[in-house]
């Protein structure tokens, strides 16, 4: 096939886009580079079957912006760390609206497959625990990760009426906290904020009293389902995150014992409407798909390691 991925350049995106590469495809790589970085695609340089566009999605594509036909397409491309969307606020806005309609229009024009990420926010701060796909939403539709939170939802809404009206072969992931290597270390997650601080040796930073929880996915089991449900028949939204449930300061204990680090902890406010839990109710990945996790939180932290520690020592 020939794919175009959009956010090519984030942490998602390039994973993705080298799954794809490694499954014999031809990838076109979008982005604007406004949160992605051309390092995570930089040993893509070389490679045949890849090209990469620096494009914003929310200027239209042009009629030949393909260069050819195009047969799938998966819409990667949104800031998606607090610091990062709060930031870009009305960028995020507008990725998960204009951008997203302009790669509807183009998996449209080409009658391509679509997948578009979306997420757990869209959940915001669930009152359903575990978070089931058809459970609403407790979201606050004028707080800070409104932002977010709402580009998301008006996503999802685009890409069903998209499906409904239009006929695309759409499918839409709701993503949970994910992890791994490519993580940009300055943009503000938990776990590479916590990484980073545990090799530097500076203390972890808990926001709140560390009691809420989020479940923790590793990079490679994420796409293993993304990938799974692209080839579905499925059309509503899917889970696809870590049904196992950690809180922060489990989080910052299992970062501390895989660095080795003697970090402290060091209590900072909480967000506003930071969500206090979140974990996905995977049933339905589970019987449609037959996904599931493997990686456990240690052995993902590993796998990071090497990664985190070479940003470290070059002073990141
Ligand atoms: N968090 C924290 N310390 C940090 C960064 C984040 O305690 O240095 C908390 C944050 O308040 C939230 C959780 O960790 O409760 C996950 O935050 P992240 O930004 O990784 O993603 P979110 O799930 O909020 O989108």
């Amino acid at each position: 096939m020939r794919v175009l991925v959009t956010g090519a350049a984030g942490f998602l995106g390039s994973h993705l886009t080298d799954r794809l590469l490694g499954e014999g495809h031809s990838v076109i790589g979008v982005d604007n580079l406004s949160t992605g970085d051309l390092k995570n695609i930089g040993h893509l340089s070389r490679e045949p079957r890849f090209h990469f566009e620096q494009h914003d999605i929310c200027e239209p594509f042009g009629p030949d912006f393909s260069r050819g036909p195009v047969d799938y397409v998966f819409n990667m491309a949104s800031p998606a760390s607090p610091p990062e969307y709060l930031r870009l606020g009305i960028e995020t806005l507008r990725v998960g609206s204009v951008g997203t309609e302009n790669t509807l229009e183009l998996a449209a024009r080409h009658g391509a497959g679509y997948l578009h990420a979306s997420t757990s926010e869209c959940y915001g701060d669930p009152l359903q625990h575990p978070q089931t796909e058809e459970y609403w939403g407790h979201v606050n539709p004028v707080g800070p990760r409104s932002v977010y939170d709402e580009s998301k939802r008006y996503a999802e809404a685009l890409v069903m009426a998209y499906h409904r009206y239009r006929g695309v072969n759409t499918h839409l992931v709701r993503i949970f906290n994910t992890y791994g290597p490519r993580l940009q270390p300055s943009d503000g997650r938990v776990i590479s904020n916590f990484l980073m601080q545990a090799l530097r040796g500076e203390p972890l930073t808990v926001y709140g009293d560390g009691n809420q929880t989020r479940s923790f996915c590793y990079v490679d089991d994420l796409l293993e389902g993304i990938l799974l449900l692209s080839k579905s028949n499925e059309h509503l939204p899917v889970n696809i995150g870590s049904p196992i449930e950690f809180t922060i300061l489990e989080c910052a204990r299992a970062v501390l014992d895989v660095t080795g680090s003697k970090s402290e902890l060091r209590f900072e406010p909480l967000p506003q409407d930071d969500p206090t839990r979140r974990r996905p109710d995977i049933t339905k990945a589970r019987t449609m798909l037959g996904w599931e996790p493997h990686v456990s939180l240690t052995e993902g932290l590993q796998k990071s390691l090497d990664f985190f520690t070479a940003k470290a020592a070059a002073g990141q």
